[in-house]
């Protein structure tokens, strides 16, 4: 806007700015196509294939939205990520009616994107969770010979049965499983609830080797030990590593914005701090983020929750050896 009128800013300028203070909002731009990354956030505004209610399709909004709430400085990581070559890459486009076809522009997406970007780590931002098996079956052809490892926080198993609804945010892992681009024993699932899963879908994964840490373990043994045993049995004779996080997982106390919520679920702090090692760690090379329900959300609690769990990740990306 260009004219001499004292004190009229545009809109975007018009916001209050301190010199001194980098936002995540100033930080991470848009992507211009070109600029080598070291990570993406790439929003999935996919809920048509939640089994509940889900507005999910609003999140990849509202956790940007969120980026103006959060500054780049963390004083307890000890870490300014203004610096990293993080972008905001956009959204894949869903078709309006075709599940299916979502599932298919995910994965053609993203295959293209990594092909593009070998070096970069998408943080996905769904979307509900039927969008993990697309974007994982592109992460793993990512890796030709390599195995993947996925380190899964969730309340629910996710491995429901195709008859009764087809494809869902209930089914990703069972799509996993039975495509085999991940095999089981390479699978944990961390903060899966009591009275929130069927013993046939318990029985399930157990069959196929999945390894299972409840809420109730995190609480007893403590993340940092459950994180231990978790990287040690996805990490034994894997590769790389791809993490899935259903906010979910979190108690509803703290997360009010998912379609699962549910109670007894895992605390931020602890899901803070399993994120910043697993960011930590060179073969985490890949991350999403699912259901969570901005248009339920009180004062956008799990949104804004959904970037600390990002910037706790990329504080620990940071941190990575060069
Ligand atoms: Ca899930």
């Amino acid at each position: 806007m260009s004219h001499d009128i004292p004190f009229l800013k545009s809109p975007d300028q018009a916001v209050f700015r301190d010199h001194m203070e980098t936002k995540v909002a100033h930080w991470i731009r848009q992507w211009d196509g070109q600029e080598d990354l070291l990570a993406g956030i790439i929003g999935v505004p996919l809920s048509k294939s939640s089994i509940s209610h889900s507005g999910a399709s609003t999140t990849p909004a509202a956790v940007r939205a969120a980026f103006k709430s959060f500054t780049t400085y963390s004083l307890e990581y000890g870490v300014d990520l203004q610096h990293l070559a993080v972008r905001d890459l956009g959204d894949i486009q869903m078709h309006v009616t075709d599940i299916a076809e979502c599932h298919r522009r995910i994965e053609e997406s993203l295959r293209a994107l990594y092909k593009k970007q070998p070096n970069l780590i998408p943080i996905i931002v769904g979307g509900d969770h039927s969008t993990s098996c697309p974007s994982l079956k592109a992460f793993a052809d990512r890796h030709p010979g390599q195995k993947v490892g996925i380190i899964h926080f969730d309340a629910h198993h996710d491995v429901r049965n195709f008859e009764d609804g087809g494809v869902t945010n209930g089914t990703p892992f069972r799509g996993i499983l039975e495509s085999g681009v991940v095999h089981g024993p390479h699978i944990v699932q961390i903060g899966i609830r009591g009275f929130m899963n069927s013993k046939p879908y318990h029985d399930y994964v157990k069959s196929k080797g999945v390894h299972v840490y409840t809420s109730r373990d995190v609480r007893r043994m403590g993340i940092d030990v459950v994180l231990d045993e978790a990287l040690g049995l996805a990490g034994k004779d894997t590769d790389v590593l791809y993490v899935s996080f259903d906010v979910d997982v979190i108690d509803q106390a703290y997360a009010p914005g998912c379609p699962a919520i549910g109670t007894g679920g895992i605390n931020p702090w602890d899901a803070m701090d399993a994120l910043y090692r697993l960011g930590t760690l060179p073969q985490v090379q890949g991350l999403d983020f699912v259901c969570i329900d901005p248009t339920v959300d009180v004062r956008n609690v799990t949104s804004r929750l959904a970037v600390q769990f990002m910037l706790s990740f990329l504080a620990g990306v940071a941190a990575r050896p060069v």
